[in-house]
């Protein structure tokens, strides 16, 4: 019998080897698997002919073999090709590695191939299709089928056959959500809707199975944010400070002038840091808006009234780079700040000596990656937090300082456009700083979508800015090959750019599997100019600032959710350079086209938000997710804003009538929560 908390490794048909593969997604328990939700869902149409497909899209065509295949070898590769055609064109077919198949490929057979269109030349081409007979297809045909965030080695089929198997031998807890909550959320039971979420019978009923699993997760995040909850306004202010002349000074010195919004932001900073009650505030300022300065004011603010102050980041190499302009501008301006970094990759005698500075008040400022901050660091005088990229964090920090026992002030800052509703959802109680302009003398970016044939054209591009002294991003989605079948990898495509592009152009990659000295390393000869081309996985997608860049170009662009494409773009234009963003699809369906326009249209990240969520439409099972945001594993905070409403009215309502949670009726909903539950909020650091 499986238990939620057993291992996989106890899974009949798991082995140590895929057990590795698991992990390697986080994997460890079979609850974490139950909860592996598919990232989306792809239907096996019916096969289309030849002269309808579009190069880009997953189609079926059903073909006859017209000649023997040809095939050939290369030093890695044994390459077959079969030529196939319908009665409206033709079409080839290649596999690799699989000579085998040149036997069962016989001219005048018919089969069902369904692959990624692709175009060579005049004609269609799919690589590695699968391929059915007509019976078999017809079975399958119009089925859901659910598609899993993978890793090379682990396939979509292994993990539904483990699954499978998990289910035949599992013994469900009984419903815990009470059958009133149940009905009025109009959402069915657990069981049936995590079955229903990873084997869908229809659209319909996944769609319930989603929001079942959607309101799961608001329901448990928001009932602890208001069990948690200190009202934020009733905290007296145990750090009063009073204004100093060193902000000012730190002001009249920059290079630039504030603009309107950065100075409404810290005026209202400085007035909560000065007044009676804790500060709980949230900066809002669209990528590019100059959010740090703020942060940087406020905390000098604090360290010149002799607190301590913490910067938390959401990766390593983001708050490498705060320290290191910290540090720039300590001795540009003479600044109060004694900075130390506190990160994961540090050995444990460089921690403790932190650590200890911490302790001593030695050092007045820390900055590192949030779990650090959590750990064993005891703090001196600790008055303000302020959080980077909150949105990455899940939303808990005030509740882990309160739970040390520490009142600090806190600061939040995000980039991501949610709208003020929402946002006193999903923050509790805070105030709202929102920094509605764009510093001046910034040119909009220029921004392309374009296929991939335009590649050559823009390696030309890159090259040519590079020879005027600038630097280039290109984003892949995946680390290496295998991961998300063809999409491309920063590994493979570092290389072949190196190839493209001239010998004197330096082009480095980085992504997230890197050991963090590594990319710790990478991230700083770049902003020393040291590298002029930076393939990169995602994980400069916050905060990174390197002004001198002046070209994004992503891959596959039709893979990331618009959000995320913004703010990827967000890395350029920081300068005074124009700046360019080339979306590169390799998908031209209408869809996806009509989604990357919206990018191209406009640089502005609410607009972007609401157009995004205008054409996915509310619970769309086939769209993209919002990368990350905000943590939730399967909740959208944009596309299920209405749930996330509708729970939260019903946990204010629980609380009222039953604050403890102690009523008979409760007692599985309590000790379902208490339990800390596989399916409670990942607040993982990245
Ligand atoms: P974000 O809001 O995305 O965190 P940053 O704080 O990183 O943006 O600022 C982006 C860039 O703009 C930085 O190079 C910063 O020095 C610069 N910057 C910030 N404020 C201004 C301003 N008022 N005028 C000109 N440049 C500014
Ligand atoms: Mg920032």
């Amino acid at each position: 019998m499986y238990k939620s908390d057993s291992s996989l490794l106890e899974v009949k048909g798991i082995g140590e080897k895929s057990l590795k593969l698991y992990q390697k997604l986080g994997l460890f328990t079979v609850g974490d698997l139950m909860h592996y939700y598919p990232k989306g869902y792809e239907r096996f149409e019916g096969p289309k002919k030849i002269k309808e497909l579009i190069p880009g899209e997953t189609a079926a065509v059903t073909c006859r073999i017209v000649s023997s295949p040809s095939a050939r070898k290369t030093s890695r590769l044994s390459i077959l090709t079969v030529n196939a055609a319908d009665d409206t064109g033709m079409i080839g077919f290649t596999f690799f590695n699989m000579p085998f198949l040149s036997k069962l490929f016989k001219p005048g057979m018919v089969f069902v191939f369904r692959g990624t269109v692709q175009t060579k030349g005049p004609s269609f081409l799919m690589e590695q299709p699968k391929f059915y007979s007509p019976d078999e297809y017809q079975k399958i045909s119009g089925m859901l089928m659910p598609r899993y965030s993978l890793t090379k080695g682990l396939t979509n089929q292994a993990i539904q056959k483990a699954l499978k198997t998990i289910w035949k031998d599992y013994s469900f807890e009984e419903e815990w959500l009470p059958e009133d909550l149940l009905q009025e959320a109009a959402i069915p039971e657990a069981e049936p809707a995590l079955y229903e979420i990873h084997f869908p019978q229809e659209e319909e009923s996944a769609l319930l199975a989603r929001r079942r699993l959607v309101f799961e997760e608001f329901f448990t995040f928001l009932l602890q944010l208001r069990k948690n909850k200190d009202d934020a306004a009733t905290i007296p202010n145990e750090w009063p400070m009073i204004e100093t002349a060193d902000t000012v000074r730190y002001v009249d010195a920059l290079p630039f002038r504030l603009t309107k919004g950065q100075k409404q932001a810290w005026q209202e900073i400085r007035q909560d840091l000065e007044g009676p009650q804790c500060m709980n505030r949230l900066i809002q300022g669209d990528v590019g808006s100059g959010k740090t300065i703020v942060a940087f004011l406020a905390l000098l603010m604090t360290v010149a009234n002799g607190y301590q102050g913490a910067l938390m980041a959401p990766t390593e190499v983001l708050a490498v780079q705060h320290f290191e302009n910290v540090k720039k501008d300590v001795e540009k301006y003479g600044l109060a700040f004694k900075p130390v970094l506190l990160v994961g990759s540090m050995t444990a005698k460089e921690k403790k000596l932190q650590y200890e500075k911490i302790a001593s008040g030695e050092a007045n400022l820390i900055i590192g990656t949030h779990a650090l901050i959590q750990e064993k660091v005891t703090y001196h005088k600790l008055a303000l937090v302020v959080t980077d990229e909150q949105h990455r964090f899940g939303v808990r920090q005030r509740e882990t300082f309160a739970g040390k026992g520490l009142q600090p002030h806190v600061l939040v800052m995000s980039a991501t456009p949610i709208p003020r509703t929402l946002a006193i959802i999903l923050y509790g109680d805070l105030q709202i700083s929102l920094i509605k302009d764009m510093p001046v003398g910034r040119l909009p970016i220029k921004n392309c979508v374009v296929n991939t044939h335009f590649r050559p054209k823009a390696y030309e591009f890159i090259a040519n800015q590079i020879s005027q002294g600038h630097q280039a991003y290109v984003i892949c989605p995946q680390v290496e090959e295998g991961e998300l079948d063809d999409a491309e990898n920063v590994v493979d495509y570092a290389e072949k750019l190196r190839a493209a592009l001239p010998h004197s152009v330096v082009v480095e990659y980085l992504h997230g599997k890197m050991k963090p000295a590594d990319k710790n390393r990478i991230m700083e000869d770049f902003a020393l100019k040291n590298i002029d081309v930076l393939v990169s996985t995602t994980v400069i997608e916050v905060g990174i600032n390197v002004p001198n860049a002046t070209v994004m170009m992503v891959e596959n662009a039709e893979r990331f959710g618009l959000a995320q494409l913004h703010q990827l773009r967000g890395r350029v234009g920081r300068g005074e350079a124009q700046s360019y963003c080339i979306f590169i699809s390799t998908n031209e369906s209408k869809e996806t086209m009509k989604r990357l326009e919206i990018l191209n249209a406009s640089n502005d990240g609410f607009f972007i938000a609401s157009e995004d969520l205008k054409l996915r439409g509310p619970g769309d099972l086939f769209g993209i997710r919002q990368s990350g945001e905000f943590a939730f594993r399967i909740g959208d905070v944009y596309a299920d804003a209405e749930l996330l409403k509708l729970t939260s009215e019903m946990v204010d309502d629980l609380i009222k009538k039953d604050p403890g949670l102690d009523h008979p009726e409760h007692a599985r909903l309590k000790a379902h929560l208490s339990l800390g539950n596989a399916n409670s909020v990942d607040f993982r650091t990245i």
